[in-house]
């Protein structure tokens, strides 16, 4: 597909879910979408006995500063699809397209596509290994050429976004720290890069409630705050549900659903057919409406839950 020549800059960017790309002009498209996947599909191992097809014709558009979810089962293929979104795999056919760039055309600058779209990959607190936090934030920025002082204002702002105490912080070691810390400093590191595009695979997985629900917080400011994109993995609904502008539904590798929450929500018998639950408050409405009470079962936050039950029967 030929992509017309409009820098996703010149777009204002879009806060929340509020308008509908649908609505734009065919025209003004290309500056919407920030990543265009098309055609994709991945092989592991081909030509051996353990020869895998994780991805398989996917094509999926990706909207400037949108939170989309990818959700499914353990193996339907997620974290094989996000890591085509900048280059750490490359496709066995099909096109992975980085704000216009076709990321594997001859010339093409991965470096600059892998600053773009920065991946966190799960338990990613795993992978820290410099002697000093600041060292270790300070890796990507370096290893993309920022000059010094520019590495230093990010990682000092990039700690400082996640709560983090930079001048108390930054001297020890990552290894000193908790682990919720550890995780926020392993994530500072792909924030002080920059990224227009921030994908996070199972970014919650093992922190407490409330940890939980600051990360979640953290990241629905980098998006409404500094217009970050946001992808994020998850094999539960319950994680993505109240954060999510969109979800895209995988099955053995290939997009089962994708629509807004509600939308998604509303599709019960796929869903079970990705052996995928209901968010809790989709399935307390259900069972609602199951039992006579006349209130909508697209429903998935709490708020919107009390909101409808109280104006159904005030
Ligand atoms: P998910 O993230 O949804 O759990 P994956 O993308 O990890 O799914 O895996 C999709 C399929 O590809 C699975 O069948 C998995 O076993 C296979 N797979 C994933 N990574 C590799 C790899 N490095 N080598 C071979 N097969 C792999």
């Amino acid at each position: 597909m030929k992509i017309p020549d409009i820098s996703v800059d010149n777009v204002p960017a879009r806060k929340g879910t509020g308008g509908s790309a649908a609505e734009a002009p065919e025209r003004d498209m290309a500056g919407v979408f920030i990543i265009e996947i098309e055609e994709l599909s991945h092989v592991y191992m081909r030509d051996t006995p353990f020869e895998t097809k994780a991805i398989n014709g996917v094509s999926l558009k990706i909207r400037n500063n949108e939170i989309l979810s990818v959700v499914g089962p353990t193996g339907c293929g997620k974290s094989t699809l996000i890591q085509h979104l900048n280059g750490i795999l490359k496709p066995s056919s099909g096109k992975v397209i980085v704000d216009g760039c076709d990321i594997w055309e001859r010339g093409a600058d991965l470096r600059k596509i892998r600053q773009k779209v920065g991946l966190v990959f799960q338990y990613p607190e795993h992978q820290l290994f410099e002697e000093t936090v600041f060292d270790d934030v300070a890796f990507g920025p370096r290893n993309l050429g920022m000059a010094e002082g520019e590495v230093q204002e990010s990682v000092k702002a990039s700690l400082l976004f996640l709560d983090l105490p930079f001048d108390r912080i930054k001297e020890r070691s990552p290894f000193s720290l908790s682990g919720g810390e550890m995780r926020r400093v392993a994530l500072a590191g792909v924030l002080a890069m920059k990224p227009r595009v921030l994908v996070l695979d199972e970014p919650t997985a093992g922190l407490d409630p409330m940890g939980r629900r600051k990360l979640q917080n953290k990241i629905r400011e980098l998006q409404k705050e500094q217009g970050t994109t946001i992808v994020l993995v998850s094999h539960a609904v319950e994680e993505i549900a109240e954060i999510s502008d969109r979800i895209v539904v995988m099955k053995e590798g290939g997009i089962l659903l994708e629509g807004e929450p509600g939308e998604v929500f509303s599709r019960h018998e796929e869903l079970k057919s990705a052996n995928l639950l209901l968010p809790q408050y989709t399935q307390l409405m259900r069972l609602l409406k199951e039992k006579g009470m006349d209130v909508r079962d697209d429903i998935y936050t709490l708020n919107a839950a009390k909101d409808e039950i109280l104006s159904r029967y005030p």
